[in-house]
């Protein structure tokens, strides 16, 4: 992966998040890491969810406490009840509260229809949902714990699902991760309402074709290159950091009266690109 150094700089206010405490998920690779950057870089202190690779992990605390603010590597595993309940303990503990969470953790697990084991779905809902409901929960537990604290934010807390365009764009071979996605979509927006009255933000990004160890196979070769981008009217495959600075701007009070909302980060996927020509 490329390394988010230098990538943000300059873009994002070093001051917006200053004072808060965030979570990412799946922190030590791809779109979380830079996502756990971009919010250091905006001033947050950050800890670095991760479930293996701990190495990986202490190099993104590495570049973010390089920013000046705080950061850790805490390993647990999403789909883990009790793990999930620890690091939140952990977190308050060491940090004294959470701020955001950003419920980026997620795999795939691809199969045709009729060959995708019980298994495979099993994990990938495990993860890609049961995850994110299990943090989304902890997380929400301590921000009405705290309330708003107005001088760090006008919300009591900040959560945002990492989501995917197919939540709405059915994806064939991959019915798992389809369905995990749409499942978050509906879970986002059910917190979203029972959570507002409480100042609680929750809301997803859904990315497009980001360039990260997940889709390898997607870029990797001219040819698989060539094919995705003509799924993507904007003509360029994302970069993690598109989606570090959308998070940025989505925990941040700039969009306080955000709510319940998704945004897609996607070059144009989802506007249909076949018909540009067609129809
Ligand atoms: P990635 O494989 O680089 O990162 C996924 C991270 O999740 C890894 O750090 C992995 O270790 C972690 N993870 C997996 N299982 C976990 C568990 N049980 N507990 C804790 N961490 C766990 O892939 P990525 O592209 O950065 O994916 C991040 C998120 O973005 C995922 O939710 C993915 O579905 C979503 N997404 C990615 C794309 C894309 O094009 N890359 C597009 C849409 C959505």
């Amino acid at each position: 992966m490329s390394s988010t150094q230098g990538t943000t700089q300059g873009v994002i206010p070093a001051q917006l998040l200053r004072g808060q405490k965030a979570l990412v998920t799946g922190a030590n690779s791809g779109i979380g890491r830079a996502t756990a950057v971009a919010l250091g870089r905006a001033g947050a202190d950050v800890v670095v969810n991760y479930v293996t690779g701990g190495e990986e992990a202490e190099k993104v605390v590495e570049e973010i406490t390089g920013l000046g603010v705080r950061a850790a590597a805490y390993e647990a595993d999403v789909s883990d009840e009790q793990q999930v309940v620890a690091m939140m303990d952990r977190m308050v503990r060491e940090f004294g509260t959470i701020d955001i969470l950003v419920a980026n953790a997620g795999l795939q697990r691809d199969a045709p229809f009729t060959e995708m084991t019980l298994a495979q779905w099993q994990k990938v809902l495990d993860v890609n949902l049961t995850g994110q409901f299990l943090c989304a929960r902890e997380a929400t537990k301590e921000f009405l714990r705290r309330g708003v604290v107005p001088e760090v934010s006008r919300a009591a807390g900040k959560i945002i699902c990492m989501s995917s365009v197919h939540q709405i764009i059915p994806w064939a071979g991959h019915v798992n991760y389809a369905s995990s996605k749409g499942g978050v979509q509906m879970m986002m927006e059910t917190l979203a309402q029972e959570l507002a009255p409480k100042k609680i933000r929750v809301n997803a990004i859904a990315p497009g074709a980001i360039k990260t160890p997940i889709n390898r196979s997607a870029w990797e070769t001219p040819q698989a290159r060539e094919d995705l981008l003509r799924l993507i009217p904007y003509d360029r495959i994302g970069e993690p950091e598109d989606i570090g600075h959308a998070a940025v701007g989505l925990a941040s009070d700039l969009m306080d009266y955000v709510v319940g909302a998704t945004l897609y980060v996607d070059g144009g996927m989802t506007l249909f690109p076949g018909f540009a020509t067609g129809g």
